[in-house]
């Protein structure tokens, strides 16, 4: 049988850097929200990196600055060593263009918590479309990629269903396989397996255990510590919108240097 490792196709070279990134949100005209305080992130090629941290810490705004779903104030994004954006004091100094936006973001594939999936396609056309769109490969290939993929994350007999017909884990795992269908050199999971009945997870996270085994390069925001413990080369702990403590699994887990750590995972555990 296929399996994840055989789908994914690493580019060498592929390396995230992010740079002082800094963004505030202003609900009302008089209100300001900052939600990152300048968050430094470098991710090796072939590295897993879980972020944990507070609910509201700006895990999440963290990501969607990564993509550029979210424009941030200031600081920068690198991937593989090319300036893809940079701001300084609220204005852009280095932005895409419409193309290379939509270049950068079939680059950093996302999973969100709450799959995304286009409800009137069946699955197979989930992962095969945007193949057709943004690679410009012909429909045969873009299928027979789709079913590779639906194979490898344990869903060849979903191809022809509609996605509100499976369960959240499957769903989750149909949602990957059209991020991995844009042969991503990072993906990106925002709190993957959160919306997902705890007996179905299991098969999103050998998934992702797979693609980290196959060596993608990967940033997962989670709440799945034994995951992270066993996955992750690294943990970033957020905290009030900067990285507060970043190390190894079992420095960060078992021994971290900050009070604030130690009792969110006295919470979470
Ligand atoms: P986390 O993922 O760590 O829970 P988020 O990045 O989602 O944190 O959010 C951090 C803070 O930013 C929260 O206080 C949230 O309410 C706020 N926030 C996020 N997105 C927006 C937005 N579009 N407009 C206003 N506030 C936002
Ligand atoms: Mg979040």
């Amino acid at each position: 049988a296929r399996t994840a490792l055989d789908a994914v196709q690493t580019t060498p070279g592929a390396v995230l850097r992010l740079s002082g990134l800094t963004k505030t949100f202003h609900p009302h005209r008089h209100a300001e929200v900052p939600v990152l305080r300048g968050v430094d992130l470098d991710v090796r090629r072939g590295e897993v990196v879980a972020m944990i941290g507070p609910s509201g810490s700006g895990k999440s705004t963290a990501l969607r600055c990564t993509n550029l779903l979210e424009r941030p104030d200031a600081g920068s994004v690198r991937l593989d060593g090319d300036l893809v954006f940079e701001a300084v004091d609220g204005a852009a100094t280095v932005c895409p263009s419409v193309r290379e936006l939509r270049e950068l973001r079939r680059r950093i594939g996302m999973v969100f918590q709450g799959f995304h999936l286009f409800p009137t396609m069946s699955v197979l056309d989930n992962v095969a479309m945007s193949q057709v769109r943004s690679l410009g490969r012909s429909r045969d290939a873009a299928v027979r990629r789709a079913r590779e993929l639906l194979e490898s994350v344990g869903l060849a007999d979903k191809a022809g269903a509609r996605p509100l017909t499976l369960s959240g884990g499957q769903q989750q795992r149909v949602a990957i396989a059209r991020a991995l269908a844009l042969d991503p050199e990072i993906m990106l999971f925002d709190e993957p397996t959160s919306a997902i009945d705890p007996e179905l997870r299991i098969e999103v996270l050998r998934v992702m255990r797979g693609l980290a085994d196959a060596g993608m390069t990967m940033i997962v925001v989670t709440h799945e510590l034994g995951f992270a413990r066993q996955v992750a080369d690294r943990i970033v702990f957020f905290d009030a919108g900067t990285v507060l403590e970043c190390g190894p699994p079992g420095q960060v887990l078992d021994d971290p240097r900050h009070d604030r750590v130690r009792n969110f995972l006295a919470a979470v555990e």
